[in-house]
């Protein structure tokens, strides 16, 4: 790794005063990289997922809402570059990881016929008091990605995260799944949209996301279309 730092360096290829570094391996940048540098960008365990329908993450879904497609660019396990660079984004102020890595995602799902009608992207939304603390949210980033390489808009406003208490549980005026603490309910501001794409950071049991896509359906009704992309999914 020293090596082929100070390599870098005397080729001239890396800033030798504002070195840059990798989120995900820790390696220096060169002055063309972004974030995330080409050999992990080669390297990062890709699922695929968004070249066939029947897939680990689709299945999630099953039985909790009702959705076209779902997909997740790399594998996520612990201890590996991808938890590094997830990581760097949600903790440790990384934000553009989640655009640089969205747009690679996006150029992908532009391929997928699954994909390629999406009309409007819609993250995940942090709750207030998070995205207060942190500054930004994460999955807007890779959302914003997503949306510049497949040409359409983000909508980070419609959709809001509210926490849930007693009385909304008992009026059940919200859309909820098991094991989400939060409440969504969704405003949409924009025009009415075909085919909306849902983005998140890490899928893991598909609860957050369902509660999102149910709060959405209680006002489209089965008219849209709804998919899901995130940018890690946990081995199933
Ligand atoms: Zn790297």
């Amino acid at each position: 790794m020293l090596l082929n730092t100070l390599k870098r360096y005397a080729e001239g290829f890396v800033s030798i005063a504002y070195p840059e570094y990798c989120s995900a391996c820790g390696g220096t940048l060169f002055r063309n990289e972004e974030s995330v540098c080409g050999l992990c960008r080669n390297s990062l365990p890709k699922t695929n997922f968004h070249k066939f329908s029947d897939n680990p993450a689709s299945k999630l879904f099953w039985g909790k809402c009702l959705i076209r497609s779902a997909a997740a660019y790399y594998y996520y396990k612990k201890s590996t570059d991808v938890q590094a660079m997830i990581h760097q984004m949600k903790y440790k102020g990384q934000k553009e990881v989640g655009n640089v890595v969205g747009n690679w995602y996006g150029q992908e799902l532009g391929d997928s016929v699954l994909f390629q009608d999406v009309d409007l992207i819609i993250p995940v939304p942090l709750h207030p008091d998070k995205l207060k603390r942190r500054g930004y949210n994460q999955a807007e980033n890779i959302g914003s990605g997503i949306a510049k390489a497949l040409n359409v808009e983000l909508d980070a406003k419609s959709l809001i995260r509210k926490t849930f208490t007693e009385t909304q549980t008992k009026k059940r005026m919200f859309a909820r799944s098991e094991n989400v603490e939060d409440v969504f309910v969704y405003q949409p501001t924009l025009q009415a949209s075909k085919h909306i794409l849902m983005v998140d950071d890490v899928l893991t049991t598909g609860a957050t996301l369902s509660a999102c896509i149910n709060s959405i359906r209680t006002v489209t009704g089965d008219d849209v279309t709804i998919s899901v992309a995130a940018l890690a999914i946990t081995k199933h």
